[in-house]
């Protein structure tokens, strides 16, 4: 066993009174995004992993040994989704991380399938605190660009990670491997052709797997692909042309069900610094410019290292520059696409430059609001109950209702009044196992603890 592992296993044993047969959060504000809905004064019980009671609060007594948490003058919300994230680059270090922020799910978008599998039995046997994870194991990829990374010799473990397709029958052939494995879907970041693109989609189709790709073709092959969603909306070519016409189209694209998954928050590290602030950001080990910088550590650091430095490059400059350019065309495209019913889905793309597990994920709900203009209840459900839908999982968890799995958040103050109040966390019940604010700390200081002292030393392989 990795020695961060063994670490996460001893911090989840110093965490006392985790687990109660019934919990009851009392007197506290229901915010159900799913039904728009706003609830005051009541009581939500829980019964080992499931909401079984949300009622009024009331003077009936409830059952004896029940653990009781005061809600008065707090806000209960379901537990937040990332929906793009990559777990094997940011290690099993990050799983704690995510609960700790509010996130208990997370769905990952190209990893070792057996790694992340393992650390999902863990979680789910209660041995380690991580959220609930949905993975598509390793991402499709052109077998061409899988040919490249490997020559370039980046530090990346690109065998692990990638799957190199040439052609259809590939693609099919990975799908149904990828399908017997066990992945929950299927995630194609380039292609070498339309062809494979859309074989990939049919075969994701035929073994009943979503499938998840960049914007690897114009709107009408994504559509053609059976997309189930567009991975960062800065990959959507952006739409000119009359209004009508493209109205037509994101209405046509909304009945397909296709998902659009943000991920802007990355745009800070990619086009509003400049290398220097990110070179300072990265080498800043002890947290001094961000205190979030002193959770992470290890390959992540070093994979970020790299990323830093493709910044410099003077092809990655220019494409920077025109997509700058393009931004608000883009974003208007998006508003757009929300109006037309196009869901959305909340991403951070964790693995990549300066994202930090779970922490991140915050700053792209105030995004969503402040760019997009999205309303909080609406941000709240893209990042809940919308990454259910996209799953068909909608009454399994991801809402306020009874019978759902027992994911939330308890926050101080009203996420409704102002979207950064989902950082006031107060506590955290992912799989009906609560962490009151000490026990978060507690995990957070835990994690602190490995990456100063010397994690940078572990391959991607051992995170
Ligand atoms: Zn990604």
């Amino acid at each position: 066993m990795s020695r961060i592992l063994l670490f996460l296993f001893l911090a989840i044993a110093g965490i006392t009174g985790a687990w109660a047969q019934t919990t009851a959060i009392t007197d506290v504000t229901v915010i159900n995004p799913r039904t728009r809905s706003v609830l005051p004064h009541r009581t939500v019980i829980v019964e080992r992993d499931r909401i079984v009671e949300i009622r009024p609060n009331s003077r009936r007594p409830l059952a004896p040994r029940t653990n009781r948490i005061s809600g008065t003058g707090k806000f209960l919300i379901p537990g937040l989704w990332d929906a793009h994230v990559h777990l094997t680059k940011a290690g099993a270090l990050s799983l704690p991380l995510f609960v700790a922020n509010g996130v208990t799910g997370v769905r990952d978008m190209g990893s070792d399938f057996k790694e992340v599998a393992v650390w999902r039995s863990q979680i789910e046997a209660g041995k380690l605190v991580g959220p609930r994870i949905k993975t598509s194991g390793q991402m499709l990829e052109s077998r061409a660009n899988v040919e490249r990374m490997k020559r370039e010799g980046t530090i990346e473990p690109v065998d692990r990670l990638r799957i190199g397709v040439a052609n259809p029958s590939d693609g099919r052939a990975a799908v149904a491997r990828l399908s017997r494995e066990g992945v929950d879907h299927i995630k194609m970041r380039t292609t070498p052709d339309l062809e494979t693109f859309l074989a990939v989609g049919d075969e994701a189709k035929r073994q009943g797997l979503p499938f998840a790709a960049h914007a690897l073709a114009a709107p009408e092959g994504l559509l053609a692909a059976k997309l189930s969603s567009v991975e960062h909306f800065f990959a959507f070519p952006p739409l000119g042309g009359p209004l009508e016409e493209r109205r037509a189209l994101f209405q046509k694209i909304a009945r397909s069900g296709m998902f659009m998954s943000d991920t802007r928050v990355n745009l800070d590290a990619l086009l509003s610094l400049p290398y220097s602030e990110v070179k300072r950001r990265v080498d800043d080990t002890a947290g001094k410019l961000d205190p979030r910088r002193k959770y992470v550590c290890g390959y992540l650091v070093a994979d970020w290292r790299e990323q830093a430095e493709e910044l410099k490059d003077p092809d990655t400059v220019a494409a920077y520059g025109s997509f700058r350019k393009q931004l608000p065309e883009i974003e208007r495209n998006l508003r757009e696409m929300h109006e037309a019913g196009i869901k959305f889905l909340a991403s951070t793309d964790t693995g990549v430059l300066l994202m930090y597990p779970g922490f991140s994920l915050h700053d792209e709900l105030r995004k969503l609001v402040r760019d997009l203009n999205f309303t909080p209840m609406e941000v709240l459900r893209i990042a809940t109950s919308n990454v259910a839908a996209f799953y068909g999982e909608e009454a399994h968890y991801g809402t306020m209702e009874v019978g759902e799995a027992a994911d939330l958040v308890l926050l101080d103050s009203d996420p409704l009044a102002d979207i950064q109040n989902t950082k006031t966390i107060r506590g955290v019940m992912a799989r009906g196992r609560w962490f009151n604010r000490a026990a978060l700390d507690t995990l957070l200081r835990g994690v602190e603890q490995v990456s100063g002292s010397g994690c940078h030393a572990l391959p991607a392989s051992s995170n």
